[in-house]
């Protein structure tokens, strides 16, 4: 099992969350609701009637909870490179490692600059299309990567799919998180 940060808990990080912890992973979710969510009104995300964002979040949240993840209400101070992995910094100063990030830091993605991933001459974070950026096991999704042409809908996919990238490494092969409806 892999132990997964993720900075930040907008959609982008939950949506990693979720499929993370749904599979059996260690992950935890740092953030304190001050997500732009919080300001929207939701007519744009395919498969949800009209919603406010506020609620999305309340929702997104539970999901992460009931599949085992862990949501935590505390500032990420500090990432830095130890080992293997990283090491995070709390604001009260204590400290948990990890083996992956998925930085969801949104407009202002200063700790993932700080860990020296590239960035373009307007500020956007590069990624592959799994959400890889240039710096080993760093993830980066959301608003900090798309910082003029933010969605939500295209934010929870990013985390998604850094998420199912996760998994396909530790299991070595390609993964694909499918259920289907029970049989009658
Ligand atoms: C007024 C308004 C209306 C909008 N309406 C819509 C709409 O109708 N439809 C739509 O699709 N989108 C809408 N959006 C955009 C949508 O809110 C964003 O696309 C979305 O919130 C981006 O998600 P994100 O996951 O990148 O991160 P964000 O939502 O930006 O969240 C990042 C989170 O990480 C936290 N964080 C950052 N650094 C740290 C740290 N060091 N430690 C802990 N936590 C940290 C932040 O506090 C925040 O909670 C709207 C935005 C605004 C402002």
């Amino acid at each position: 099992m892999a132990k997964i940060v993720v900075v930040g808990d907008g959609p982008g990080g939950l949506s990693a969350a979720l499929f993370l912890a749904k599979n059996g992973q260690d992950v935890t979710v740092y953030g304190q609701d001050q997500t732009a969510m919080n300001y929207a009104q939701l007519f744009n995300y395919l498969g949800i009637p009209e919603i406010s964002g506020s609620e999305f979040q309340g929702i997104a949240k539970a999901q992460v909870s009931a599949q085992g993840g862990t949501i935590v209400d505390a500032e990420v101070t500090a990432v830095a490179p130890s080992g293997d992995g990283y090491e995070v910094t709390l604001a009260d100063g204590s400290t948990e490692s990890a083996d992956y990030l998925i930085m969801n830091e949104g407009r202002n993605p200063q700790l993932a600059i700080s860990l020296g991933v590239a960035a373009d001459d307007e500020g956007a974070i590069q990624v592959d299309r799994h959400g890889l950026s240039s710096v080993a096991s760093v993830y980066v999704v959301g608003r900090s990567v798309r910082p003029a042409r933010s969605q939500a809908i295209i934010t929870a996919g990013a985390g998604a799919a850094a998420a199912v990238d996760i998994l396909s490494r530790e299991k070595g092969e390609d993964v694909q998180d499918w259920d289907s409806p029970p049989k009658e």
